[in-house]
């Protein structure tokens, strides 16, 4: 389980907080979807929960532990974290920016090689014609699929996704979504999900926390939300 405990962040030199006295539980194996207009403060949210950046004040938990006594190297390794802007290493192949995290862990390579081939398939790809590519020889949808392997590459429980499928036109991103869908329901990860597209939040969402300026205005299931007034 994921929780915040009244997390506020100011960034130097504003005086306006970018997420304000923030508390949300994330049970585990749920995706939270957090939808709301740009600069409310879903991003910061999410970065705060791999320490990319740190909360002004509150407290943030996983597994009941404060993710401050754990070293962030290894709490990043544990949490897949896909964006937009999916930024594969251009002068490595896909297997090469897939197998990242599992060479940190120190996996041997044949273990590895098994891995990724295992992973194009359950994206979608042809592991044969597609591990030896460069991210240059990849359309759209296929680097934002490899993106999401290389995010799931050691198995992470948790998965922060900024808004993942932003970047790819309408219709592959309603194959993706259909897609993950899917995986999701086997794979039974705790998902963080940003997107400022209501209609994919309540797609995607097993919850949905809405912001707006810093603040969670509303959080509830899907039927929650479309039938509250
Ligand atoms: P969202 O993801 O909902 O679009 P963000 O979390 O990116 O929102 O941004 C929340 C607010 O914090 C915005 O006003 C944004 O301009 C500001 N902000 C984001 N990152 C920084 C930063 N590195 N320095 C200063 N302000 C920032
Ligand atoms: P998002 O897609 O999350 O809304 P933005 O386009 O708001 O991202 O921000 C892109 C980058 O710029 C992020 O690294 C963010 O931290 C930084 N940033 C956003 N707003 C500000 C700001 N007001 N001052 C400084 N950096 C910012």
């Amino acid at each position: 389980m994921i929780e915040l405990r009244e997390v506020t962040k100011i960034y130097k030199g504003q005086k306006v907080p970018a997420v304000d006295r923030l508390s949300l539980q994330i049970p585990e194996g749920e995706t939270c979807v957090f939808v709301g207009p740009s600069g409310c403060g879903k991003s910061t949210t999410l970065r705060m929960i791999n320490r990319m950046i740190e909360p002004t004040s509150g407290t943030i938990l996983i597994d009941n532990k404060d993710i401050r006594e754990s070293d962030p190297d290894r709490l990043r390794m544990g949490i897949g974290y896909v964006i937009q802007q999916i930024g594969l290493l251009p002068h490595r192949t896909v297997a090469e920016n897939i197998a990242i995290v599992p060479r940190l862990y120190g996996w041997p390579k044949e273990k590895i090689r098994q891995r990724v081939d295992e992973l194009l398939e359950l994206i979608g790809l042809d592991p044969e014609t597609t591990r030896d590519k460069y991210p240059s020889q990849l359309s759209g949808g296929q680097m934002q699929r490899v993106g999401v392997a290389r995010a799931m590459a050691a198995d992470p429980p948790i998965m922060l996704m900024d808004e993942p499928f932003g970047a790819v036109d309408p219709i592959a991103r309603n194959y993706l979504q259909d897609e993950f869908l899917r995986l999701q329901r086997e794979m039974k990860k705790t998902i963080c999900f940003v997107t400022h597209d209501i209609n994919e939040a309540i797609k995607m969402g097993d919850r949905i926390a809405i912001f707006n300026k810093g603040r969670l205005v509303q959080y509830g299931t899907p039927h929650e939300i479309l039938t509250r007034p």
